[in-house]
């Protein structure tokens, strides 16, 4: 097979390992793997993984396979293994033919694990989960054998047979493999291999009540499927021994390579399945897919494209030591691709009315707006115009400070590709609210230019109050407050940030905005990115804030000396 050159940006450790391999001949093709196990939805530590994955798949040449490693049936679901496929699939992978389960070949590994008891590499344990923690012993001192390791091979087959059989209730007893109870490495103080459980799996069903452990199952699902490469998280650095002894010890069609690379980290955000479920389970959140969550379909409900989450994987590389990246890295990355593609729409979050005295009542103007002026080939959008207005509360103050330049009694401002406005009354209501703003045009300003050459200091955007589309407005914040939730001491759960979801309910938006499909992505000029929301409903649209225009990240790099990032 030839062998593809990677381009330089393009390589890390794990592509030079692959390539040295492939060079010295210890491989032929490269087949890589991604095997998530399906007790939760997949998070933008997942998104890392799978880019990596079917990415040095994709250089070499080679293939990547999507296996469920459902090897747990307490925690696992098919909702989970449906949306595990869905999310890979709009990352923009594809597994082809090669879709696998761990539990496909659960009898092949229960017959491996018998070979083991023959060769006198496994026994059946009596011991309770607690007991067998208490022999193990610790990174000091070395493990104590079970009373049980040493029972002869038959009475370890016949037990082994009647745990399967269903003899025996959870936890009653469990295969272990027959290693070292003194070794440095406590993974090889014969772990355990198989456990009952007597529950439901969701593709086995009731066909078996012992299950293999991650340990067992991993490398030798690598193995039948013929993957090379096995790459993994850091943690699993330590299980690389026993991932080896198994296969040394077994007759396994192909010797897989375990590689591990650092899992990704993120500030403001947790990773960890385990919590995303708690937050689901809670109510702290409204689902998996809520907008706040790291998980891919929340990324994707909330309006992220693939391509930046790609983008963003690239950008971080893959590494040897953990590390915690910026959550405005992926954040950049997103803008990055949003900048280029979403096109322009106005949108006002908190209205207030103006009234042009003098144009003309029932006149409607459409004016033309550019879709994005970054890239003239978007082309333009008509926007219908008139005597009655909504603009941004906030784009007008009654006593502006000196650095306010927006619209204020007696000042000129523009309205985007429309006209230049002047304010003369300012209506309030009892309360002593402002509740509307008279203001006069210049007509020979049409478009958003003036003859003269005046330029007005604020460009605002508006909305005809006639054609105005109402709209719900969900404003996103980070979920968790602090940059590392968690840390020092504190409960997870008190770093929530209560200000992460923001709904504003009088928003208003432009026509063109009450058909914008669901999965496209739009900028509110001057106001963010926004996504419409599947709560959205015929009459009552949902917009969420995918993000603000501000990179912070973007800022920063700037501002850090050269050399440093
Ligand atoms: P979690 O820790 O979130 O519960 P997990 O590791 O239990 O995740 P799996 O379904 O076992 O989830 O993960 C599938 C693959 O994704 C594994 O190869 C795992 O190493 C990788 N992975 C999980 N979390 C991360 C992460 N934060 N960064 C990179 N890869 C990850
Ligand atoms: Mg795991």
């Amino acid at each position: 097979m030839s062998q593809p050159s990677i381009p330089p940006e393009r390589s890390d450790f794990i592509r030079e390992i692959v390539a040295a391999d492939l060079r010295a001949g210890r491989r032929e093709a490269v087949v890589t793997r991604f095997p998530p196990e399906p007790n939760g939805y997949l998070h933008i530590g997942h998104a890392k993984s799978i880019c990596l994955n079917f990415g040095v798949a994709d250089d070499f040449g080679g293939r990547c396979h999507l296996r469920f490693d459902d090897t747990n049936p307490v925690r696992e679901e098919q909702e989970y293994i449906d949306a595990i496929q869905a999310d890979v699939r709009w990352l923009g992978f594809d597994w082809g033919e090669h879709l696998y389960f761990a539990s496909d070949y659960f009898e092949q590994m229960h017959a491996w694990a018998t070979d083991l008891i023959r060769t006198g590499n496994a026994y059946v344990d009596d011991l309770s989960a607690d007991e067998i923690r208490a022999y193990r012993g610790t990174l000091t001192e070395p493990g104590r054998p079970s009373p049980w390791r040493d029972r002869t091979v038959e009475e370890n087959l016949d037990l082994f047979e009647r745990m399967r059989a269903g003899e025996f209730p959870n936890g009653a007893r469990v295969l272990r493999a027959r290693i070292d109870m003194a070794s440095g490495n406590i993974n090889l103080r014969d772990p355990v291999l198989y456990r009952i459980v007597h529950a439901t799996h969701p593709r086995t069903g009731d066909a078996w009540c012992v299950y293999p452990t991650y340990d067992f199952a991993h490398g030798q699902s690598d193995a039948i499927e013929g993957v090379t490469h096995s790459i993994c998280t850091l943690e699993f650095e330590a299980h690389r021994p026993l991932y080896d002894w198994l296969l040394d010890h077994l007759p396994v069609p192909s010797r897989p390579r375990q590689v591990e690379f650092a899992r990704l980290s993120l500030t403001h955000t947790v990773l960890s399945k385990r919590v995303l479920l708690r937050l689901v389970n809670e109510g702290r959140v409204r689902g998996w897919d809520d907008p706040r969550m790291p998980t891919i379909a929340a990324l994707r409900r909330r309006g992220f494209p693939a391509e930046g989450i790609r983008d963003f994987a690239t950008m971080i590389g893959v590494a040897k030591a953990d590390s915690v990246i910026e959550i405005g890295m992926l954040e950049h990355a997103v803008r990055a691709v949003l900048n280029r593609t979403a096109p322009r729409r106005f949108a006002v979050l908190d209205p207030l009315k103006v009234v042009i005295e003098d144009f003309p009542e029932g006149l409607v103007e459409e004016m033309d707006v550019a879709n994005n002026p970054e890239d003239p080939s978007a082309g333009s959008r008509r926007v219908p115009f008139g005597r009655e207005l909504w603009i941004e509360r906030d784009d007008f103050m009654e006593e502006p400070p000196p650095k306010f330049f927006r619209l204020a009694p007696g000042r000129e401002v523009r309205l985007r590709s429309a006209y230049f406005v002047t304010c003369r009354e300012v209506v309030k209501d009892a309360a002593g609210t402002v509740v509307e703003l008279r203001c006069t045009y210049d007509p020979a300003t049409r478009g958003g230019d003036a003859p003269d050459g005046r330029r007005p200091k604020a460009t605002l955007h508006w909305v005809s109050a006639d054609h105005a589309v109402p709209a719900e407005v969900r404003l996103y914040d980070h979920l968790f407050s602090s940059p590392h939730p968690g840390t020092d001491g504190r409960d997870l759960f008190a770093d929530l940030n209560p200000a992460s979801e923001t709904v504003l309910r009088n928003a208003v938006v432009e026509p063109s905005l009450a058909t914008v499909p669901i999965g496209e992505t739009v900028q509110f000029e001057r106001l963010g990115y926004f996504t419409p929301d599947p709560d959205s409903r015929p009459g009552a649209i949902v917009f969420d804030r995918t993000l603000t225009l501000k990179d912070t990240w973007a800022k920063l790099q700037a501002q850090r000396p050269a050399g440093k990032s």
